[in-house]
């Protein structure tokens, strides 16, 4: 049977021809096809996509395919400018409407959406609520409403704004548009909320899991040099690429931002008790420059939209899974491999700890902060794939371990820890459970210091009976112990361990405990690439030179750079050396605008490194030529210069070639020889292609002598 030919849907033409033309892609990434090609049909559309899927363009091309105007609602009102330029670098018409604009430019807007001269608009909820932009809405064509960020209708989640709830209004006032919600964040019950508030029963759900395959995951215990830790990491892996540093405090952040930039990193401070225009201008720098390491406590980060972020390190522990993913999800937006590395200690562990046992909140949120401090705590000392774990708990499934997380590249040794565990806890109890672990590690290892002797801790049994670790294996020890929740901190704030319910069948010696080991290498293992993934394959200058052009084109107009290309743009460009702008064209963020604005200003740079290559190249030549002079073979010149003979041979061939070096030097023929290679050579198109002449010589002759001889043939 015949299967009848699909005719194919004008619509989605138009709508891939936008994909390539306007935003320079080649094919849709899963699920984008479907959702525009859902709103291109008149439907409505929930999208869980996560960060960096490539939620933006599910509802702009359809704006821009359907007639009138997209209004996309945003809570986000700082990031409307930088949308909004974005999409004009890509020729896209488009605006906002917010606070931040005079009277003046809402009018210029509301022109522009009168004659039709918008594609896309952006607007904050509590704008588009208003009866008068309500009524502009009704006046013109709209193409679909997008909410943004959806989650924040959610009441319970940690994002809610109450003028998202209204928004059910566009339903009810313009059933006829088809509307799309987006967020990365949702689990079961906020999905549910968000279908219910917004009026979406009927929306197609499209689903995607929560994995950010590029992000690499890394946690190890800190040693109590985490500064140094951290310098080593960006140095050795992240040298002049963004980064965000999370810290707990304000004094931990201006004291570790002025450390690193004492350093030579470029590292600004960002935290609430800096002055606002202090903050913003450090913001401001960190998503227009390159390289820039803001080193911030958690009120940095909503609505950044930096797609470059190569790195996020805490040096502090989240206070949950959900702060940590979303926290380590502003790294790698736009897809290229990214870190994000972790340093905790049992500091880290006591201190959170100690801060929920005197909180003043709710014995119920009380409970349930708790259980999110275990699941970090448990992530932190998993001995199996981080990223399976991690998406676990939100619900989603990794049927295979990853790959791309530290404990499946380097599966941490684990330990029969019951005999040392039962040890450590026994010196609680014989201690009357109330001293911190650094008196505890102190009575195992049998110190007898004044403290000790007075509390008359030198006579329990417990006193010196750990010889057999060494006091931070000890205190690695507690730490797991507190983690896996055998012990308790006490409220008082001094530190104290108490036991808990869980501990007893360990101390009894009933339960069995397996813990990580700690490591005892210096530092984490670092990723196999250097400073910057073309560092290793000698192409740093052109990715270097490629960076500071879009730097200077980005400078010019006062935009980030990523604005310009993308970091994922500039690599394709090393990779594939495109000469002439159809090449250039081919390559993938690069539309037709960005071609026509920027095009030559790379090609520039491309050729200049070519013309650098070709010089270096023939300084090379010049040197084998010399030794070839001097009277050394072949193969004592590649073993001076660590070539390989073949590029010898391919250096001598140019000379030969210039009339510099005589053939009959360089390659013993005999006359017959010689004249059977001219032959073969003229009989196969003088030799542009080796590999018949080769086969038609029967391979009595390698390809180096043939290149000596067509290079003579070809000099006359
Ligand atoms: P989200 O809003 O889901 O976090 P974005 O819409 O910002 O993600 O897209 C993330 C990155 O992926 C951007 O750099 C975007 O240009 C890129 N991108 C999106 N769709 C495609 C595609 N089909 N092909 C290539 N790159 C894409
Ligand atoms: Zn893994």
């Amino acid at each position: 049977m015949i299967a009848p030919m699909s005719s194919p849907n004008p619509l989605s033409i138009s709508a891939h021809q936008i994909l390539q033309q306007t935003f320079g892609y080649d094919a849709f990434r899963p699920q984008q096809g479907e959702i525009v090609e859902q709103l291109i049909g008149g439907g409505d559309a929930l999208v869980l996509m996560p960060t960096g899927g490539g939620k933006s363009l599910c509802y702009q091309i359809p704006s821009m395919v359907r007639r009138g105007v997209g209004i996309v609602v945003s809570p986000l009102i700082a990031l409307m400018q930088d949308q909004v330029d974005a999409l004009r670098q890509n020729g896209v018409r488009a605006a906002f409407l917010n606070s931040t604009l005079s009277l003046d430019e809402v009018r210029e807007v509301e022109s522009q959406l009168h004659r039709g001269d918008l594609d896309l608009l952006y607007v904050a909820p509590e704008r588009l609520l208003l009866p008068r932009t309500l009524d502009l809405i009704e006046s013109i064509p709209v193409a679909l409403f997008a909410i943004d960020e959806a989650h924040c209708v959610s009441q319970w989640g940690h994002d809610f704004r109450p003028e998202y709830v209204q928004l059910s209004i566009l339903h009810q006032r313009f059933p006829h548009i088809p509307r799309i919600a987006l967020t990365a964040t949702a689990d079961g019950a906020t999905r549910r909320e968000i279908i219910e508030r917004l009026a979406l029963e009927n929306a197609r759900q499209f689903i995607s899991g929560f994995d950010r395959p590029n992000i690499r995951y890394r946690i190890a215990e800190s040693r109590g040099n985490a500064r140094d830790e951290l310098l080593r990491f960006i140095r050795n892996e992240h040298q002049g690429e963004a980064g965000i540093v999370y810290c707990l405090s304000r004094k931990k952040v201006e004291e570790v931002a002025k450390w690193l930039a004492t350093k030579g990193v470029n590292a600004l401070p960002y935290h609430a008790g800096i002055r606002a225009d202090v903050r913003a201008r450090n913001q401001q720098r960190f998503l227009r420059e390159e390289g820039v390491v803001i080193v911030a406590t958690i009120a940095f980060g909503m609505g950044i939209d930096k797609p470059d972020v190569r790195f996020v390190a805490h040096l502090n522990l989240p206070k949950s899974l959900e702060a940590y993913y979303q926290e380590t999800g502003r790294a790698g937006r736009d897809g290229q491999p990214a870190d994000a590395w972790m340093l905790y200690g049992l500091q880290d562990v006591i201190t959170l700890k100690q801060m929920q046992a005197s909180s003043d909140a709710p014995e119920q949120i009380k409970r349930i902060e708790h259980h999110k401090l275990d699941a970090m705590l448990g992530l932190c000392e998993l001995t199996s794939c981080r990223r399976q774990a991690l998406l676990r708990y939100f619900d989603d499934e990794l049927a295979e371990p990853c790959g791309n997380c530290d404990t499946c590249l380097e599966p941490p040794v684990t330990w029969d820890a019951t005999i040392a565990a039962r040890k450590a806890l026994s010196c609680v109890h014989r201690t009357g459970q109330r001293f911190g672990v650094t008196y505890l590690v102190d009575v195992l290892l049998g110190k007898g210091n004044t403290r000790i002797r007075h509390f008359g801790h030198d006579k329990v049994s417990t006193f010196g009976i750990g010889p057999e670790l060494n006091q931070s294996e000890w205190r690695n020890l507690y730490r797991q112990l507190i983690a896996h929740g055998l012990l308790a901190v006490d409220m008082e704030g001094h530190g104290g361990l108490h036991l808990t319910e869980a501990s007893r069948p360990v101390l009894r010696g009933e339960q069995p405990l397996h813990l990580r080991k700690l490591s005892r290498k210096k530092s984490m293992k670092s990723r196999e690439r250097k400073a910057n993934r073309f560092a290793d394959q000698g192409q740093d200058k052109l990715w270097q030179a490629l960076r500071s052009r879009r730097q200077q084109l980005a400078d010019e107009q006062g935009i980030p750079a990523y604005m310009i290309f993308h970091d994922a743009t500039l690599g394709e460009m090393v990779e594939n050396r495109p000469e002439t702008l159809v090449q250039l064209a081919k390559i993938s963020g690069v539309g037709a605008k960005k071609l026509d604005a920027y095009g030559e200003a790379f090609l520039d740079v491309l050729n200049e490194y070519r013309n650098l290559e070709d010089d270096s190249q023939s300084d090379s030549e010049e040197e084998t030529l010399q030794l070839f002079r001097l009277g050394m073979d072949v193969p004592a010149i590649a073993a001076q210069r660590g070539l390989k003979e073949t590029t010898v041979y391919n250096h001598l061939s140019k000379g030969i070639e210039r009339g510099e070096v005589p053939l009959r030097e360089v390659v013993k023929l005999e006359d017959h020889q010689l004249e059977a290679i001219r032959f073969a050579l003229e009989h196969h198109d003088g030799g542009k292609r080796l590999k018949p002449v080769f086969e038609a010589l029967e391979g009595e002759f390698s390809y180096e002598v043939l290149r000596c001889v067509r290079a003579d043939v070809v000099g006359g």
